[in-house]
């Protein structure tokens, strides 16, 4: 059995309306996905998180090494890439092109085999997970803690159980904008910040210690990820939980994360940080360090069902007679790429999302969809 062909492409939309978080702006979404097709006429979907232009062009500096591999042998094509890369590219985007391909492999070897992904990482440990939303960016319009305040309000109403809010916008403004969001959900539903690495250490403890009466679940990304130190320093003075790891790559970038001490819970994101095959690695990191993971989740389908069936198999560190929840990421924002691309049925229902059984990661690929937002179909069609 032999890996036939490997195709990527570049899916863009523009949004209807910008929004922004501390960093910049976002106006379009450019996604690279990527399709492996095996010589028993198999086809397997990835995808890689960060730039779409560079993720593909590291896609196609790979692809003579991977083409002629057995689609079922994930482990040994993932060695083969990162010693390809490894001299020039041991983090960084490169890494996402690895990633895609990997998550592609793993879709394909269970198309193959007939098999749900979660089966082939070792077994199902949960049935449902729980989504957390993730939405309440910054907008242009001048009332935002009024469209804040009703975009928590509908998660709650959709029956979400947790939420993610951006901060980062100002100190002042960004505990205004928690205690109205706390105030509009009520105390029962889980609340995360995430400032995207908007503030120094100094700021970071200023902003912990002033939202701490409001219950914070955990404060992501305070400071930028280069600062291990600091995020350690930060730990020790607030009781909020740190989160962090979506910058990170490949096992030796969260040892690094978890010999610092740096953070409570660690993000890696599947489609980024060296697909499936690596991420399994860092959960066993993690376990060493008894350190929690919930990846950061972002772009389509083929991203969504990744982090589900990685999340079904990680092991629940304690073990308890009533297990604490796993929580996934689940991206609320204008996204078009994400709700025409693929169907699963892994939606959220009353607030949970239940673990597919369907072979591969589960989720049919809409070849129409494909089509309407491929670049190269657009420039083909000379639009
Ligand atoms: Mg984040």
């Amino acid at each position: 059995m032999k890996i036939k062909s490997i195709e990527s492409y570049i899916l863009s939309d523009k949004l209807t309306e910008s929004f922004y978080f501390s960093q910049w702006e976002y106006s379009e979404r450019r996604i690279c996905i990527v399709k492996v097709t095996s010589d028993t006429g198999h086809v397997g979907w990835g995808e890689g998180y960060g730039p779409a232009s560079i993720i593909k062009a590291g896609i196609e500096h790979l692809v003579p090494f991977v083409i002629g591999q057995n689609p079922l042998e994930t482990e040994t094509i993932w060695s083969l890439m990162y010693r390809r890369t490894l001299d020039f590219s041991r983090s960084g985007v490169l890494v996402s092109s690895m990633s895609a391909i990997d998550v592609a492999l793993w879709d394909l070897k269970g198309k193959i085999l007939e098999q749900p992904v979660h089966l082939l990482l070792g077994g199902k440990k949960r049935n449902h997970i729980i989504p957390y939303a993730t939405g309440m960016y910054f907008t242009k319009g001048e009332k935002l803690c009024e469209s804040l305040s009703a975009e928590a309000k509908q998660y709650a109403d959709l029956g979400f159980k947790a939420m993610k809010m951006k901060v980062g916008l100002g100190i002042e403004e960004d505990i205004e904008h928690v205690k109205i969001v706390r105030a509009a959900i009520g105390d029962d539903i889980n609340l995360m910040i995430d400032s995207n690495h908007a503030y120094n250490l100094r700021e970071a403890i200023q902003l912990a210690k002033a939202v701490e009466k409001y219950n914070i679940y955990w404060f992501e990304e305070p400071i930028s990820p280069e600062y291990y130190g600091q995020y350690a320093e930060l730990r020790s003075k607030t009781s909020i939980p740190i989160a962090a790891g979506e910058c990170e790559y490949l096992r030796y970038g969260f040892q690094n994360l978890l010999q610092s001490k740096s953070v409570d819970i660690i993000q890696p994101d599947i489609c980024a940080t060296g697909g499936l095959t690596e991420a399994k690695r860092i959960g066993v990191l993690a376990s060493v360090y008894g350190v929690e993971l919930v990846p950061h989740t972002w772009g389509t389908g083929i991203a969504i069902a990744a982090a589900i069936h990685f999340i079904s198999n990680l092991d629940f560190i304690p073990g308890r007679l009533k297990a604490p929840n796993s929580f996934i990421e689940y991206d609320r924002t204008e996204n078009n790429l994400r709700e025409e691309l693929t169907t699963s049925d892994m939606n959220p229902v009353n607030g949970i999302i239940e673990i597919s059984d369907k072979p591969g990661l589960g989720f049919e690929l809409n070849e129409e969809a494909l089509l309407k937002y491929s670049e190269k179909a657009l420039s083909l069609n000379g639009v």
